[in-house]
């Protein structure tokens, strides 16, 4: 089963689409994640990517495109996808369709989680990870038992993402809505778009999710 999460930064994607993994046996593919991980490695496209990154902006779309081409080709994505952070534009969900019709891969659902943008900005900034298992973590809505030390592996360092920046968060929501937001009538007119209620407690929208896929996620 091959699936798109779509919504505004701080919606819940990366989260949702790690549990979608463990319950479904799916390959998480984010293009934020890929990109963090050039920028940390001082690759051609990190070096690219890092400044664009940090204001807000979205990578041009050859960059992702090509890179997301290469991921999807890779073994381990034949069971199924969930794609989280990508397509971001109109160029990159065509793009994706050639790709999948060339692989004969089908796109089964597109699951937008609906937000307030006024509430994201606090959902964002207070944002922050362990450095050594990745759990997430949050300053007022997720709060480790004992503070600085991660309940999931005891880890003691925590990184907070450059971007999550209260001044960065209002770009990124720009940008969502002026290039990101009408794919959503894309893939209502293809009818595999479905919605969910971003706002919604965590555990709450999984459910939600879950329903639309299934027991077996078919
Ligand atoms: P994310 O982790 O999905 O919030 O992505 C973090 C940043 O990486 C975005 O604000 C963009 O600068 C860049 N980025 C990630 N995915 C894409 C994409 N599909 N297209 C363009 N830029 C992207």
């Amino acid at each position: 089963m091959n699936l798109i999460l779509l919504g505004p930064p701080g919606a819940g994607k990366g989260t949702q689409a790690k549990r979608l993994e463990d319950r479904y046996g799916l390959k998480q593919i984010s293009t934020g994640d890929m990109l963090r991980a050039e920028v940390k490695s001082g690759s051609e496209i990190g070096l690219q990517a890092k400044a664009i990154m940090e204001r807000g902006d979205l990578v041009p779309d050859a960059i992702i495109i090509a890179m997301l081409s290469a991921r999807v080709s890779q073994p381990d994505v034949t069971k199924g996808f969930i794609l989280e952070g990508f397509p971001r534009t109109g160029a990159q969900a065509e793009a994706l369709d050639l790709v999948l019709a060339d692989k004969k891969m089908p796109l089964h659902h597109v699951i937008e989680l609906q937000v307030d943008d006024a509430a994201m900005v606090e959902r964002i900034s207070g944002r922050y990870t362990c450095a050594k298992c990745g759990e997430g973590w949050h300053d007022s809505f997720k709060q480790p038992k004992v503070a600085g030390v991660c309940d999931s592996c005891g880890g003691t360092e925590f990184t907070r993402r450059a971007d999550d920046k209260a001044e960065t968060v209002a770009a990124r929501l720009e940008a969502y809505h002026k290039q990101t937001a009408p794919l959503l009538p894309y893939y209502a007119g293809r009818g595999v778009l479905r919605v969910v209620d971003g706002m919604a407690e965590m555990n709450e929208v999984s459910s939600q999710i879950e329903a639309i896929l299934g027991k077996s996620g078919g």
